[in-house]
């Protein structure tokens, strides 16, 4: 006898009977869970503000499977006339420099403002392990709880690539489910802080006192980035340090050339965990915000991003179908032999392959 079915009587479709549980029950709610719904659903939906429909949404962006990859551009093509009303932020820093601190008590501050706060993240290390960032269920706690807040972990699977592309597309989702605030966290370590500069309108670079060569030039093309340098923890002994790192960040900003936004990035002491400079940080931004619609650099910005990731969809698309080919992959393998044994060169057997 079945061990959850003492008195081994069975459904009407002969599975054995749970004494407790309603199998008809449990059927429906499978059934529900597997209908799906419709693309117009979900955009009706999420432009009326429902989180969980958002969430649906971004998850199907996500996915590799086709079917899902096609409700995805529907999805995208559906929101994209009600996006575009947003500042996006990118914040990044080296891990350890307290973002998802800051992005707790900043979100928080901005919720209170009445803003609609979406965090998303782009972690190129979310592939190979579970991610340095927003993996972890405990950040942002406070945050997480606020209606007007919506916390979304990074893509994870494929490469960096592919996983800003995702990253952009919920920035559309998210705008058309009403966030005005997006703000996109990156670990500062490698390409990842390109790929976001080159998709929000304002990018804050988190520091540490006395932690860093980056004035020494290592750094350098990062700093160049920056609309605002926050030198956190700034707080206790460390106060004193983070005063003169101030001073330094600013003497070493003002040998760069002025920025094409006409913005001089700013230098903002921050003590995310006792929420001290928090307010300086957003009245920079909203300054920042001004002064780029007013000169309409704001709007050109994101012309420039939108080419550039036009461009990149062609090339990613090319990429992925030209390697997705069964014959390009055959021959791939036996060019390869052929290179092995020197019975070919690198651009001969490329040649084949490409005129294939
Ligand atoms: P992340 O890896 O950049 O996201 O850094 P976390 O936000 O996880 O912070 C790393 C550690 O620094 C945590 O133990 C935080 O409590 C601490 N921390 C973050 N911000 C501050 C701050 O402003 N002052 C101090 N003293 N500690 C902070």
């Amino acid at each position: 006898m079945d061990k959850h079915n003492k008195s081994g009587s069975k459904s009407q479709e002969g599975h054995p009977q749970h004494p407790f549980i309603n199998t008809a029950h449990l059927k429906s709610i499978k059934e529900k869970r597997q209908q799906f719904p419709s693309s117009e659903d979900l955009i009706s939906k999420i432009l009326s503000g429902d989180m969980t429909s958002l969430s649906r949404a971004i998850t199907l962006i996500e996915s590799t499977n086709s079917k899902h990859c096609e409700q995805a551009n529907t999805l995208i093509k559906g929101c994209l006339p009600y996006a575009n009303n947003s500042i996006r932020i990118g914040i990044t820093g080296v891990p350890g420099v307290g973002k998802s601190t800051f992005i707790e008590s900043f979100g928080t501050y901005l919720t209170n403002l009445n803003k609609k706060v979406a965090v998303l993240a782009i972690d190129p290390s979310s592939s190979l392990t579970k991610g340095s960032i927003l993996g972890d269920k405990t950040r942002m706690e406070d945050l997480v709880k606020k209606k007007n807040a919506f916390v979304r972990p990074s893509a994870s699977g494929g490469s960096l690539g592919g996983v800003a592309r995702k990253t952009r597309e919920a920035i559309i989702l998210c705008e058309a489910a009403g966030f005005n605030i997006i703000l996109v966290e990156t670990v500062g370590v490698g390409q990842s802080e390109i790929a976001v500069h080159s998709m929000v309108d304002f990018f804050l670079l988190m520091k540490l006192a006395g932690a860093g060569d980056e004035l020494q030039g290592i750094k350098r093309g990062i700093i160049e980035m920056a609309d605002s340098i926050v030198i956190n923890k700034a707080d206790g002994d460390n106060l004193i340090n983070a005063k003169l790192a101030k001073v330094e960040f600013e003497n070493a900003l003002h040998l760069y050339p002025k920025k094409m936004s006409q913005w001089q990035p700013k230098v903002t002491l921050c003590s995310a965990l006792k929420d001290e400079g928090i307010s300086n940080i957003w009245e920079d931004i909203e300054t920042y915000h001004n002064l780029t619609k007013n000169n309409a650099h704001f709007s050109k910005q994101r012309h420039e991003q939108n080419k550039f990731w036009l461009m990149q969809t062609i090339k990613n698309q090319l990429h992925q179908s030209f390697f997705n080919d069964v014959q390009v992959q055959k021959e791939l393998k036996s060019q390869l032999k052929l290179l092995e044994q020197n019975k070919t060169s690198p651009f001969a057997a490329a040649e084949y392959i490409l005129n294939l």
